[in-house]
């Protein structure tokens, strides 16, 4: 059984949503497109705090946790359908409270923190007062987690962490990074690393570079090559248990795959609407570009994948709510909804900005912001191969092999199981035959 649909009270705060982005959010990006991940000077303070007072006097803000957690408990479908509206400009997630990698973070905090750890680093990431980092991939390699090589080590009642990590988005702005270590090198794969809390100002922390996302400038958030040079940190700075770093991982990329995925549908959508308005705006040839043929397969096209991926994402959020969780059938959408993330957000932006001819690789219209990101969400939270291999994984293992050298659907073989199944209905047919000197 499945079903799912939108409360009309959940309706009207949507709509609500989509104006209030449209009146107070879109004017944000336009004017301090690379501010929305730094703690705001008071000038800014002064423009984007009513904002987001009105989203809190709404109930709307930082939705992401379920209500055992101190969040709203909206759940992944509401949560999804936030996501879409948000997706166009990069100040939505900030407005709303729900700005990656806060959101995951504050995710693992609020399963694996202590009430200490709570208190100091969750309650003011939820209440917008900080901002926070997640240092895990390493300069030799990001995919394979059993890779790592960055070391905290025991010493006294504390740890000291070694190593380098790359890509650590908004290293430069957090208050605290939460860094993943190999603590025990000699345990199974995944049970070798331990999660840590550390203070942005910890003695020690080296940024290498300030690595920028392609195409942004210096005030950009960056993706910073940091090294942890003798980082000591004291026993309440580990997170979990030693050992369950990788699981606090899992945990915090699950549910982000499926908001990224409904944002990767409500970037697509907004290529998708300013393509329909170009196409029925211009005329070439004494036609509309809305009447020429190879234009209508790109509009139809784009429709398709995204209501297709649309619908699987949906789907997918309202398994999770059903109290299914992160079952393999969850995990196995999930790794197809951050395949098709990529491909869709690729193909509808791509054919969206051709369609508007020169204006449309220009900086005079916002695709180079929306194409930018179409690589990036083939790479980030796990490659796409990778992807590709845990869904096949996942849809295989409820699968048999053939039983012998022949497929089962093998055509001899059921011809000759049919022609047994049905022997006395083909000899009658035979006999017929014969009488009718066929
Ligand atoms: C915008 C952005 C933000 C990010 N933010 C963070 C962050 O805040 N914190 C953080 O820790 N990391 C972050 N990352 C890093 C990201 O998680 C890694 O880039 C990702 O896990 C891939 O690791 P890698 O870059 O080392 O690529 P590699 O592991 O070197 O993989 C490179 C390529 O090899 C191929 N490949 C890899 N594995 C396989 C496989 N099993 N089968 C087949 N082919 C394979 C793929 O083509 C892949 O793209 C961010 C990345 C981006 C793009």
């Amino acid at each position: 059984m499945w079903e799912f649909y939108t409360e009309p009270e959940f309706a009207s705060r949507l709509e609500w949503m989509r104006e209030f982005v449209q009146e107070e959010v879109a004017p944000l990006e336009v004017l301090w497109p690379h501010h929305h991940h730094r703690v705001p000077p008071p000038w800014l303070k002064k423009v984007i705090d009513p904002l987001k007072d009105e989203v809190r006097r709404r109930g709307l803000w930082a939705c992401h946790l379920g209500p055992e957690l101190g969040g709203q408990g909206f759940g992944q479908v509401k949560l999804s359908l936030m996501n879409e509206i948000l997706a166009p400009y990069q100040w939505g997630p900030t407005i709303f409270g729900v700005q990656g990698p806060d959101t995951g973070n504050a995710e693992v905090l609020a399963h694996y923190g202590t009430a200490a750890q709570k208190e100091r680093y969750l309650r003011p990431l939820l209440a917008g007062e900080l901002f926070s980092a997640f240092s895990m991939t390493e300069p030799h390699g990001g995919s394979d987690p059993t890779g790592f090589r960055c070391r905290a080590v025991r010493d006294g009642d504390g740890w000291v962490i070694d190593g380098e990590k790359f890509f650590t988005s908004n290293s430069e702005q957090a208050a605290f990074l939460i860094v993943m270590a190999v603590t025990d090198p000699d345990a199974a794969p995944h049970r070798r690393m331990s999660m840590f809390l550390v203070p942005r100002e910890t003695p020690g922390i080296e940024t290498v570079r300030p690595t920028r996302y392609m195409g942004e400038p210096a005030e950009a958030i960056d993706h910073a090559l940091l090294r942890y040079n003798g980082v000591r940190v004291t026993a309440d700075a580990l997170l979990g248990e030693p050992g369950q770093g990788f699981e606090i991982a899992q945990t915090r990329l699950s549910g982000g795959r499926v908001h990224h995925a409904m944002r990767a549908v409500g970037q697509a959508r907004y290529a998708f609407d300013m393509a329909c308005e170009r196409v029925l705006s211009r005329t070439t040839r004494g036609r509309s570009l809305a009447d020429q043929q190879l234009v209508q397969q790109a509009i139809t096209d784009s429709y398709a994948q995204i209501e297709q991926f649309r619908l699987f994402v949906l789907r997918t959020a309202w398994r999770i709510d059903q109290g299914q969780g992160y079952t393999p059938e969850v995990r196995r959408d999930i790794a197809v909804a951050k395949v098709l993330s990529a491909r869709v957000a690729h193909d509808v932006v791509h054919r969206a900005m051709h369609l508007h001819g020169a204006l449309g690789v220009s900086d005079e219209m916002p695709f180079s912001t929306l194409w930018q990101l179409t690589p990036g969400y083939g790479i980030w939270d796990g490659p796409t191969e990778v992807h590709l291999s845990t869904a096949a994984r996942l849809i295989l293992r409820e699968r048999e092999p053939a039983p012998g050298d022949w497929p089962t659907q093998w055509l001899p073989a059921r011809v000759a199981a049919a022609r047994e199944k049905h022997a006395e209905a083909l000899a009658s047919q035979a006999a017929e035959a014969r009488e009718a000197g066929v």
